[in-house]
């Protein structure tokens, strides 16, 4: 059945073509029972569905490619173990550099085209599908500073978490990390919340984390995970898993005694391969989801 799938595209112009197939669709849902947002229980997110007076619709759809890429980036960081049932990722909307698009509270692994929502830079919902997730402001606050972050991911990759709490620095230990060559901050939301439970709830601690981040592509959160940002999609995706690889790596090295890590005119020289060969590795792990998906 493919009319689900088309929903979340679709739906946000109120004029012309994508209008006339918003309120088609619209109809079909409501007659159907399912409601134009409703979500397929067998896929696994909250099935919980709002309707709002204060639901806004962007006056701009984004385009079917990057709504596309968002959600195969949600399975690919699920299955190269990046997240696992929490963690998110989101995508500056293309039509609107002021807005952004992540799913709503759902599983990455889960997630689908129809639980893409769209957020204002203060991470509100506008198009209030569902819960939202409670660290949405991550996203928020750093798109506000950071026009050249296009994409940003937040996770508790397990092999990050020791270079969170130790005073062992994450280093770049081989050429698929060269974008770590110039330093990877930790942040300490000690410095801001005190106690905590340790997440970025509010918009103080979403804007208090981006400035840690500062102009780096990785922050490390001490006793939480990371928020890894890129000027794509598949950047984002690329340094989340090599950044975890080099994680294990260094951790593997550092057991054999002295390490030798890149020196930052390499770091700096491996940079531009690291930038553009994003799409390789991005065809294959997207198989890898097409052929589990099957
Ligand atoms: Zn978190």
């Amino acid at each position: 059945m493919g009319i689900p799938a088309l929903q979340s595209f679709e739906a946000p112009n109120r004029s012309g073509r994508n209008f006339a197939v918003y309120t088609i669709v619209a109809l079909w849902a409501t007659k159907s029972g399912l409601g134009y947002d409703g979500c397929i229980s067998a896929q696994g997110c909250d099935a919980t569905v709002r309707q709002s007076p204060r639901r806004r619709h962007p006056s701009v759809a984004p385009s079917r490619e990057l709504v596309a890429d968002l959600v195969m980036a949600n399975r690919i960081i699920f299955i190269k173990n990046i997240v696992d049932g929490y963690g998110h990722i989101s995508a500056r909307h293309n039509g609107d550099p002021n807005l952004y698009l992540m799913s709503r509270l759902c599983a990455p692994g889960l997630v689908t085209a129809k639980d893409i929502d769209t957020y204002d830079l203060d991470s509100n919902s506008l198009r209030q599908l569902g819960r939202p997730y409670s660290e949405r402001f991550i996203h928020g606050e750093i798109y506000k500073v950071r026009k050249d972050v296009n994409s940003i991911i937040h996770c508790h990759t397990p092999h990050l978490i020791p270079f969170g709490v130790s005073e062992t620095p994450l280093l770049p230990i081989y050429q698929m990390t060269s974008f770590l060559g110039g330093g990877v901050p930790v942040f300490e939301i000690r410095e801001h919340a005190g106690m905590s439970d340790l997440l970025v709830r509010d918009p103080k601690l979403g804007k208090a984390l981006a400035a840690s981040l500062s102009d780096r592509p990785l922050v490390l959160m001490r006793g939480h995970g990371a928020t890894v940002v890129g000027s794509s999609i598949r950047e984002a995706v690329y340094r989340s898993i090599y950044a975890a690889e080099n994680a294990w790596l260094q951790m593997e090295a550092m057991r054999l005694g002295k390490v030798t890590y890149l020196a930052p005119e390499e770091a700096q020289l491996g940079l531009h391969i690291n930038n553009t060969s994003t799409d390789r590795p991005w065809a294959i792990w997207s198989h890898e989801v097409h052929t589990r998906t099957k």
